[in-house]
């Protein structure tokens, strides 16, 4: 028999989620229901009004200075604080420390560096910190380990949540949808 035309499935519509790898199953239901009824962007807009204004590399830095100054003044300096274009979002990667040693003269010269994907540049100020916290912490440890995650509640004491809603951020704009654009 040939199968009758009309009944033919649409392939499966690809899965909006990555962002959310690692989380409950009926979570993932719930952000996917969100998405696929265009509710996603007034539920995060309803938790934030707008983006935050720290545009620059210096901004970024200062920012990023006074928290490891409020919370890890002993861990080691840091040499620099910029957005990189080059940081793809995807594999979870958003923001990255490194930790350089670099023969000067006669010494080894220790630095510590964060590098900030660029399209955090439009985000809300609490999605910002939850990446600036996560890279400071890894100046104290290197793992995902609990004292880590211990670490970065200690400098934000809501961050789960916000970690969690960038990364409902990050869904939303992968559907194509936008929170405040690019102001
Ligand atoms: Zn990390």
């Amino acid at each position: 028999m040939t199968p009758a035309l009309g009944k033919v499935r649409s392939p499966p519509v690809m899965s909006r989620t990555n962002y959310l790898k690692g989380y409950a199953p009926e979570i993932v239901k719930q952000v996917e229901e969100l998405v696929a009824s265009n509710r996603l962007a007034d539920l995060l807009r309803s938790r934030y009004s707008e983006n935050h204004q720290l545009r620059t590399d210096k901004a970024l830095y200062n920012y990023a200075m006074e928290l490891k100054n409020s919370y890890l003044r002993r861990a080691g300096p840091i040499s620099k604080v910029i957005y990189d274009d080059k940081i793809s979002l995807k594999h979870h990667a958003l923001g990255l420390h490194t930790f350089v040693s670099r023969p000067q003269g006669r010494k080894t010269k220790a630095k510590n560096e964060i590098r900030i994907s660029s399209l955090l540049k439009f985000v809300p100020e609490a999605m910002l910190r939850a990446v600036v916290v996560h890279e400071l912490a890894h100046l104290r440890e290197k793992a995902h380990n609990k004292a880590f995650y211990k670490l970065c509640c200690h400098m934000e004491s809501d961050y789960h949540q916000h970690e969690f809603d960038l990364r409902l951020y990050l869904t939303l704009v992968d559907s194509g949808d936008e929170l405040h654009g690019r102001r």
